[in-house]
């Protein structure tokens, strides 16, 4: 059955609606609203504190409350949380759980992870056109996006610098490649071109904008958003006490539809334990392993490999297979360092989402297999 085909309840009316609000996060919340807390959607953390926007407008809320000192169980942008309104000092009661989470260990030392951003449903790669491509890269991102829950959706950006539309197709073609089951779009923020394919694509549920600095997410933030990000961010609001506030916003409303998540950690974030992440970036790769006569096959000198007799005949590209093993290793590092505590929370979170997300992948994704 598919819920946004009854969408005509109260969900869709609904103040939040704006913000992503839907009937799924409405059952959620009804046994909450019961109990007379309001929901709401967290625009900003810092510092054991948040912005909660919510119908009567912004709060400001402690998070400490929800599970102290548990980095991945902290309040995050994007979020939607129950706030007590009358509470004083006021203080974020509970989060709903998590659709997708994008999450990254905090140091080399530390083992625990953090959640940079949650809800988030299009995880938008911007690479740019201005330098040569480095599909290893565009990989690295998409194993972490895959592994967040999110949709991922790559942006060739600075299109207007490759004028040749058979060059243009060409690459777009080429990271289509790198990238199954992903769209890939060829956007000029300069120029406009491609950019109502994206502004569609984002224009219901929650996005965020990855990729490297400079590769041109501010210039393609504002040109979704229609004005200056900057201005738009620093919002004024009512706090929960009547008074006038101005607020910096990293979860912003879309004049076309849909929201976008910018926080500053989130746009350059490197990989984390995200081995189901590496299996959908490099799925024709694991598909070949599965014809592998040893199932534990690493593919270098073992007899009967399947990997590389497709190497060797030209249907995969050598250059795919190092990325794999490369991506593999770091992982499997990463993974190694990272406590038991953190993973069996990441393995629950999967277990949920899988249960609610596979089934819309699988549709996406068949058309490649
Ligand atoms: P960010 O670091 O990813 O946020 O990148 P910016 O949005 O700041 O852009 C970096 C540079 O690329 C700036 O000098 C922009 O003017 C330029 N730029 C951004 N988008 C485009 C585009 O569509 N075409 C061209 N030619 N340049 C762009
Ligand atoms: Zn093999």
């Amino acid at each position: 059955m598919n819920l946004s085909s009854l969408s005509a309840s109260s969900a869709s009316s609904h103040p939040l609606a704006p913000y992503g609000w839907d009937e799924g996060w409405e059952a959620e919340f009804a046994p909450y609203a019961e109990q007379g807390l309001l929901p709401g959607r967290v625009v900003r953390v810092d510092r054991g504190q948040c912005d909660v926007v919510t119908a009567d407008g912004t709060v400001r809320a402690d998070t400490e409350f929800v599970v102290p000192r548990d980095p991945m169980k902290v309040v995050c942008t994007g979020d939607w949380v129950a706030v007590d309104p009358g509470g004083d000092p006021r203080y974020v009661r509970l989060y709903l759980p998590r659709r997708t989470a994008f999450v990254r260990s905090t140091s080399s030392k530390r083992s625990d992870g953090q959640v940079l951003a949650a809800n988030v449903d299009h995880a938008v790669l911007v690479v740019s056109l201005a330098v040569e491509l480095d599909l290893g890269r565009v990989e690295r991102f998409l194993a972490l996006a895959w592994e967040s829950g999110a949709q991922p959706v790559v942006v060739l950006g600075k299109a207007d610098l490759v004028p040749d539309p058979v060059t243009l197709a060409h690459l777009v073609h080429d990271v289509g490649t790198s990238a199954p089951g992903v769209p890939v779009l060829g956007v000029s923020a300069l120029h406009g071109d491609g950019l109502d394919a994206l502004v569609a694509l984002v224009g219901s549920g929650t996005s965020v904008l990855l990729g490297q600095s400079g590769a041109g997410k501010s210039t393609l933030a504002n040109a979704l958003v229609g004005e200056d990000v900057m201005d738009v961010r620093a919002a004024r609001d009512v706090d929960g006490k009547g008074r006038h506030t101005t607020t910096t916003r990293n979860l912003l409303v879309l004049p076309s539809g849909g929201v976008l998540i910018d926080t500053p950690g989130l746009r350059g974030v490197g990989l984390f334990d995200a081995a189901s992440g590496v299996g959908q970036v490099f799925s024709e790769i694991e598909e070949l392993a599965e014809r592998c006569r040893f199932p534990d096959c690493a593919h270098e000198a073992e007899p009967d490999c399947a990997v590389r007799s497709a190497v060797d005949s030209g249907e995969l590209s050598p250059r795919r297979l190092e990325s794999y093993r490369k991506l593999t290793r770091e992982n499997q590092w990463i993974v190694a360092k990272t406590d038991a505590r953190v993973r069996a929370e990441r393995g629950r979170h999967w277990r949920r989402k899988e249960a609610e997300g596979k089934a819309a992948r699988e549709v996406k994704r068949a058309r490649y297999r």
